[in-house]
């Protein structure tokens, strides 16, 4: 199979066509027609096979987290999904392998109304090269630079499943099966929060999505807006599978992990019932504030400070 009947075969009909889609996937370029008005928000996220999945993990659960992880730096812009590309780099062209991928792959951007518009296969190690486009109305992007101090700090859903699903799988499963199940499946499909990121325009000061752990990323957001924060462990969410699973001395160092895909939000405090509503069913947990002094301190639940805070996923 050559380049082109791949592309074809797998990639040509994924997803349905749409309006704003002038002209799709087989010119040398797409052409889209933007919402009039609005600002395009672009982000791109590459995965490397045995970096950012283990090299066994299933083609269809690759090809959703590449998208997921994506969507979610939209979800964190509050931008709408519109259209993406794929660049995808492949050891051979094998037909199961293509396949699962692009079931994946295609389950999540039906749900998500995100066309693929374009993209590029080459012949290499595995790698996955997503580039995502959303829109937002001008002056309504969830920035990291717009939190203030007596803003509250919030998350969405719960921290530190897919870390906890990441070590079940590297040493050993344990624990009811539908908890590992759980875990698991929160590390191999993790559920960018696009329609709550689109709710709390206009309500948030601030939002990053959590990629590489609470602190790491949280302080991104004070680097950009000038301010410090004051975040109380014991107040950092759980899930019930997690609670159950996790080894109480290993809890706080999972739920900084990163990998979870939930969404860390800067509102003022009159805002929180407005927030809760716009999130619907997904929890919206107040972890702490936002402080004009500099610095990031996590206390524990005599208020004291946690010295040995657990540091975040870095690259380099
Ligand atoms: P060019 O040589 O002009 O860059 P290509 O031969 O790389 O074009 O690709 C042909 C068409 O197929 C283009 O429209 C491109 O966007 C699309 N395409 C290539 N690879 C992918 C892919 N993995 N997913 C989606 N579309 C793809
Ligand atoms: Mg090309």
């Amino acid at each position: 199979m050559d380049e082109f009947a791949l592309i074809r075969r797998y990639f040509a009909d994924l997803t349905p066509p749409q309006e704003s889609v002038v002209l799709g996937i087989g010119d040398d370029c797409a052409l889209l027609a933007p919402p009039p008005g609005e600002l395009l928000a672009i982000s791109t996220d590459t995965l490397i096979a045995g970096r950012h999945f283990p090299q066994r993990t299933a083609a269809a659960d690759v090809a959703y987290k590449s998208l997921a992880v994506n969507l979610s730096d939209l979800a964190a812009m509050g931008a709408k999904p519109y259209a993406f590309t794929l660049a995808l780099s492949l050891p051979q062209a094998d037909d199961a392998w293509l396949s699962g991928f692009a079931e994946g792959l295609g389950q999540l951007a039906r749900a998500s109304g995100i066309a693929l518009v374009g993209g590029d296969t080459t012949n290499g190690a595995l790698s996955i090269t997503i580039t995502v486009l959303g829109s937002v109305p001008p002056n309504q992007a969830l920035r990291r630079d717009g939190a203030r101090p007596g803003d509250l700090v919030c998350v969405t859903g719960t921290l530190g499943d897919a870390a906890l699903g990441l070590q079940q799988q590297q040493i050993g499963e344990s624990g009811d099966p539908a908890d590992v199940r759980f875990l698991r499946a929160r590390l191999d499909r993790p559920t960018p929060r696009c329609a709550a990121g689109m709710a709390l325009r206009g309500l948030a000061h601030a939002a990053i999505d959590i990629s590489d752990g609470l602190l790491g990323d949280l302080q991104h957001v004070l680097d950009a807006s000038a301010a410090g924060a004051e975040i109380e462990a014991a107040t950092l969410p759980m899930s019930q599978a997690f609670a159950r699973c996790a080894d109480p001395a290993q809890r706080l160092r999972l739920q900084n992990s990163g990998d979870d895909y939930e969404l860390c939000l800067c509102l003022p405090p009159a805002a929180l019932d407005s927030a809760r509503w716009a999130c619907g069913e997904l929890p919206l947990t107040v972890v702490g504030r936002i402080t004009a002094e500099r610095g990031l301190l996590l206390k524990d639940e005599s208020g004291a400070p946690i010295v040995a805070a657990p540091g975040s996923y870095r690259h380099f």
